[in-house]
């Protein structure tokens, strides 16, 4: 018996976001996807594949072609070393390649150490695949993992087998320096345990550059990243999973045994996308800058303390003190008196609660309404 899907908190963002789609004229604040469309070029590439009969199944890592053209573009950008014969799966969007990577890699007991606040599915992801989900709390620490905090915690807790680090970071926006990438690995080096590092947000990083845990510590990470962000791709469904040759044989059995292969027509839109996309996150990365420093700006002018998002599309506020501290009950009064949509901090875990996680991949004129929303909002409260 697998255990309960009740605690999973994408359940209340569903019901949250299902309550605001039935408000008409609702500013939603709450999606995480881009509100960009897939560059023409990767659609045009898609369609001469379904007119050119490439519709049937592939091997289950994908295309040679295709882990060539990732190869080359994790080489190109991040300076990545992986293998395409034996590196590197093609998944069904990072999503796939979490559970598939936690499959491969946990036995029952084990743990799965989750700084928090996080991504919704990586708790669930360890629960599903008998182990447990230890969540550690970032929220006095920048919403970073420390050195001596994550000492501390691997060697009170042995069990910890996999060590879940996702930057730039939904649903806080913060990221690391190379430095601090550092820091952690001469830790985790002396531990056995896999550094599982989602980067999907690599390509949407402002003012510095990405630098990949892949390019650390090689030999205990698995590097997942996709094209759901960075190339507006979110409903085609493609993620990969790179890696030591061993532990990506067995991601790649997994992956077979629950998928056969990722669709083959998406295949060649990452083909696509790979080789001749290059450029195309960078117009979707300024306009993101743009509406974080407006939105950033807006909130600072109202009292909210965040700290200032290095990626993603995703700002997480401090609801100012002398309101309501209580995170579920603020967003749903906001939702409720002025028709503005934004996730409780809480619905992330641990170290979220008192907070509010904005998502900024909303037009200028939502971020706009969202200020003034917010602002009339918090002139009420003060009356109260
Ligand atoms: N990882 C993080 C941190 C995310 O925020 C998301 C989506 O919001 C995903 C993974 C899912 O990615 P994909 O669309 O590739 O499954």
């Amino acid at each position: 018996m697998k255990p309960s899907v009740v605690a999973i908190k994408q359940q209340d963002i569903f019901k949250f976001n299902a309550r605001a789609k039935k408000i008409p004229g609702a500013v939603n604040m709450t999606v995480g996807e881009p509100n960009f469309h897939t560059p023409e070029h990767i659609k045009q590439a898609a369609i001469r594949a379904i007119e050119d009969d490439h519709t049937h199944y592939t091997v289950p890592e994908g295309n040679h072609k295709l882990l060539v053209a990732v190869a080359n573009y994790l080489h190109d950008k991040y300076d990545l070393n992986y293998d395409p014969e034996t590196q590197i799966v093609a998944t069904t969007g990072v999503t796939e390649g979490v559970f598939s990577a936690f499959n491969a890699i946990l036995q029952d007991g084990d743990e799965v150490l989750i700084p928090s606040p996080a991504f919704t599915i990586y708790g669930p992801d360890a629960d599903f695949n008998g182990a447990s989900p230890v969540y550690l709390d970032t929220s006095k620490t920048d919403f970073k993992v420390t050195p001596d905090v994550l000492a501390e915690v691997l060697r009170t807790n042995p069990r910890i087998k996999i060590f879940l680090l996702n930057f730039p970071s939904n649903p806080t926006g913060v990221s690391y320096t190379e430095d601090e990438l550092r820091a952690l690995a001469d830790i985790l080096k002396d531990h056995d345990i896999f550094v599982i590092s989602d980067e999907i947000y690599s390509e949407l990083t402002y003012n510095f550059k990405h630098v990949s845990f892949g390019n650390i510590l090689p030999e205990q990470t698995i590097l997942l990243n996709g094209l759901s962000k960075s190339h507006a791709m979110t409903g085609w469904r493609f993620g990969v999973v790179c890696g030591p040759a061993e532990v990506i044989s067995q991601i790649n059995k997994i992956h077979e045994l629950a998928t056969t292969s990722i669709t083959s027509i998406t295949q060649y839109a990452a083909l696509e996308a790979y080789t001749n996309g290059y450029d195309d996150p960078k117009a979707m990365q300024v306009q993101y800058q743009e509406r974080r420093d407006a939105l950033y700006a807006g909130l600072h002018g109202m009292g909210f303390e965040c700290p200032t998002p290095d990626g993603a599309f995703y700002l997480f506020a401090k609801i100012p003190e002398g309101y309501e501290q209580d995170d579920v009950k603020f967003a749903n009064d906001l939702l409720e008196e002025e028709h503005l949509a934004i996730l409780p901090g809480s619905f992330f875990g641990i170290g979220g609660e008192g907070h509010l996680r904005f998502s900024y991949a909303a037009s200028m004129d939502s971020i706009n309404k969202c200020i003034s929303k917010l602002q009339s909002f918090l002139v009420n409260q003060k009356k109260l």
